[in-house]
């Protein structure tokens, strides 16, 4: 159906009072203006705003900016009882009337462009896969840092059960027991549901859910689609998944390593890519793959430290990539193997040919993140970049003479960014990212490495207040 006549169905269907016009800023961040539903009476249905305010976009001298809604994206929103329309914008300058260089929404829509121009691929189908952990609210506020100091190995309290509090450790979930375990072990069963519930109802189609490995962590599964709508769908799924259980009481969180000993929250990137029907991963070489998906895998391999910026952009990710806990540290690939960067699902059907990037966290921008990748992976295509061999050992349990053949992904954020400088010209290829956008955005994100680096750490008081 048009969209226009999509949105104004949806606006009478609804009896839609408000409509939200919704933008996500260079971290990856959700923000949105909320009009009165006739705003879509007036000529030009476009929103200007103060791009000052959004960190890494405009100086205050040129902070007018204006949004402009992509139709084809509306969808109600669950969560109001005024009846509210939800829109996705894009970013465009006022004065030249071009798309904004430093929207991530931009930027993954050129990522799209790119693939077609260079003949390799017309669809580029992304899946992910966000995890995150819930927690008991009032719990969360006495351990303010969450440095897991006050943690014992159970199931956090995320149903507020008081009996935790009083010493009865039955049925919670033991460190790294929690994967696919059921309630009443697992408490939050009801609210996955729910959170379920309401990404389908903002259009996203939902898979499956589970508990996962650690205390308190939980998975929801989304069904792949096109990268920039891909990258929408994650947009939406954090909304939906953090204000479902702000209304059971408890935060969401999807920081990458809340809790000190247990496994941390990924957001695994499964990339496929197709000509017309035709799926080009699919062939006879290593685990069913095609050429040029090994080659692709070797762009990502090769690209890895660079496009950790974008999949790995906080100082806390790179707590959570160490080794022990289902998160890669080695730039391996191999076919069913949990400890490798990129990992090719077990099955036969070349539909399905799909590779897995294990080392993304939820933290990134969803739109610069698969941009990235994509981006890291037709250089591989393009150049013929070989991945080497596939390693199919427990890459944690290699012994050292081995492990030091290999290359790991970054161990901090400031490495990452460094990388990023360095190893920019396969981003920047056909225009899709540009060096505007990359150094402000190592310039922004080199804050907070100082801020944590210049911040005493609580840890630090354990380990050195008596020294
Ligand atoms: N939580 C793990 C990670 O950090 C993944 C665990 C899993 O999905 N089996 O990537
Ligand atoms: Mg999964
Ligand atoms: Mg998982
Ligand atoms: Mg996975």
């Amino acid at each position: 159906m048009d969209p226009l006549k999509r949105l104004l169905k949806l606006i009478k269907d609804n009896d839609v009072q408000e409509i939200y016009f919704r933008v996500t800023d260079m971290d990856g961040n959700v923000k949105h203006m909320t009009h009165d539903v006739k705003v879509i009476d007036s000529d030009a249905m476009t929103e200007g705003f103060d791009g000052s305010s959004f960190p890494g976009w405009k100086e205050i001298n040129e902070s007018d900016m204006v949004l402009i809604p992509d139709l084809t994206t509306a969808q109600m929103d669950p969560f109001l009882s005024v009846p509210t329309l939800t829109i996705i914008c894009n970013v465009f300058e006022p004065v030249t009337g071009e798309r904004y260089n430093r929207d991530p929404r931009g930027i993954a829509e050129r990522a799209e462009t790119y693939s077609r121009s260079t003949g390799i691929a017309d669809t580029v189908y992304v899946g992910a896969e966000p995890e995150f952990f819930v927690f008991d609210d009032v719990k969360y506020q006495t351990d303010p840092y969450n440095t897991g100091f006050k943690l014992d190995s159970v199931e956090l309290p995320i149903n507020g059960d008081k009996s935790y509090e009083e010493g009865n450790l039955g049925h919670r979930i033991q460190t790294k027991a929690g994967y696919m375990s059921t309630p009443p072990q697992d408490s939050g069963q009801e609210m996955r549901s729910d959170m379920s519930a309401h990404i389908r109802a903002m259009g996203v189609t939902v898979e499956k859910h589970h508990h996962e490995v650690a205390p308190a962590q939980h998975e929801i599964s989304t069904k792949f689609n096109t990268l920039v709508r891909s990258a929408d769908e994650v947009q939406i799924f954090k909304y939906c998944v953090r204000n479902v259980a702000d209304r059971y009481g408890k935060t969401a969180t999807f920081m990458p390593k809340p809790v000190i000993g247990v496994n941390g929250s990924g957001m695994h990137v499964h990339m496929s890519l197709w000509n017309g029907d035709k799926p080009t991963f699919a062939g006879d070489e290593y685990a069913g793959l095609s050429e040029s998906c090994l080659y692709y895998i070797g762009g990502i391999i090769k690209h890895a430290k660079a496009i950790n910026a974008f999949t790995n952009p906080s100082t806390n990710s790179y707590k959570r990539l160490v080794p022990g806990y289902e998160a890669p540290v080695l730039l391996a690939y191999s076919a069913r193997n949990r400890s490798a960067a990129c990992r090719i699902p077990f099955g036969s059907n070349p539909k399905a040919k799909r590779v897995e990037v294990r080392f993304p966290d939820p933290a990134a921008n969803p739109y610069l993140a698969f941009a990235a990748i994509q981006m890291a992976g037709l250089d591989g295509i393009l150049n013929k970049i070989d991945p080497g061999p596939a390693i199919d050992k427990d890459l944690y349990e290699l012994p050292q003479c081995e492990k030091a053949k290999i290359p790991t992904v970054c161990g901090s954020l400031s490495e990452a960014l460094e990388s990023l400088s360095n190893d920019r010209a396969f981003l920047t290829a056909g225009g899709v990212f540009d060096d505007d956008f990359i150094d402000n955005y190592i310039k922004m994100k080199m804050d907070e490495v100082t801020l944590l680096e210049t911040t005493p750490n609580p840890v630090e008081f354990q380990m050195y207040y008596s020294v």
